[in-house]
């Protein structure tokens, strides 16, 4: 077996909180555990929410939890054409196909939701013609890349990925990618060539991360992710999810919830230690 990397892939769209501190310590273990390497990966693709000084805030904060990284970090930004080159090679073989929908428009026609509770496009322009495609591509109108979900998991057939819990080393389960319950998501947004699930992929690929730490939260957006390595012909890393933290009305903690961030914690005078403890972890 290769030598196990793992990785905490944050985006940089606000500074860490509690939750962040959690995924980061278990990543770190598990890699322990393991006798591999943690690496750092800033997921910066949304350049209107991301902002350099949180990037720079991520390194202070984890470097003052102890933690530290291989480099270079892999920054997302700065990546974009590969993963326009990866989008490229569902282009080919007509797996993705250009949507001029407004969110507002696919709502309204959406009878079914996600497993995050968003609604199901509801394949609009899936049925357009190849003339009505170049017609409003050429007239400039704004367009996002959808994955035609079911074409693509009828081509790479019965899916499959490995799953490890409730530590990373427990005895590994296979478990079925349903990614036709997601329908067919965006992979190249109006505003980038890319999007979560594509460069996630491209990028776990191109670290050779064999092992994926991530919250619950993420659990179902593996079977797009599964599917996505699949028909790119990338091996799956092992899965692993971990618990959520929730706050006092058992929400999930996120910053738009404003919840205290790593920062606030270390100016009133907490140590790492200290936030270990609030996270229900032992002292080390
Ligand atoms: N960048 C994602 C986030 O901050 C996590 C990526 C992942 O674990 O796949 O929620």
């Amino acid at each position: 077996m290769s030598q196990p990397i793992l990785r905490f892939a944050p985006s940089p769209n606000g500074y860490l909180h509690l939750g962040h501190a959690l995924s980061a310590f278990l990543t770190w273990e598990a890699a322990e555990k393991l006798g591999g390497t943690a690496h750092l990966r800033i997921e910066d693709i949304d350049l209107n929410r991301c902002k350099p000084e949180f990037t720079q805030a991520i390194f202070e904060d984890l470097a003052w939890l102890g933690l530290c990284w291989p480099q270079p970090v892999l920054i997302q930004s700065e990546r974009l054409e590969l993963y326009a080159d990866a989008a490229n090679v569902l282009r080919d073989q007509a797996l993705i196909y250009p949507c001029f929908c407004t969110r507002a428009e696919s709502a309204e026609h959406a009878t079914e939701t996600d497993p995050d509770g968003a609604p199901i496009y509801p394949g609009t322009c899936r049925h357009l013609s190849n003339a009505e495609r170049i017609e409003r591509l050429e007239r400039g109108d704004a367009v996002q890349f959808r994955l035609d979900t079911e074409a693509t998991r009828d081509r790479v057939g019965m899916l499959t990925y490995t799953v490890v819990g409730p530590t990373v080393l427990d005895r590994p389960q296979v478990r079925y990618a349903r990614p036709e319950r997601w329908g067919d998501v965006v992979l190249q947004r109006k505003d980038t060539p890319t999007s979560y699930h594509l460069s996630v992929v491209v990028d776990d690929a191109a670290e050779g991360v064999t092992h994926v730490t991530r919250g619950r939260d993420l659990e179902a957006a593996t079977d797009i992710h599964v599917l996505l390595q699949a028909i790119l012909g990338l091996k799956s890393p092992i899965y692993h999810f971990h618990r959520l933290l929730k706050d006092e009305t058992g929400a999930k903690l996120s910053k738009s919830r404003n919840s205290k961030s790593l920062r606030d914690l270390r100016a009133e005078g907490l140590t790492p230690n200290d936030v270990r403890r609030l996270i229900g972890l032992p002292e080390r």
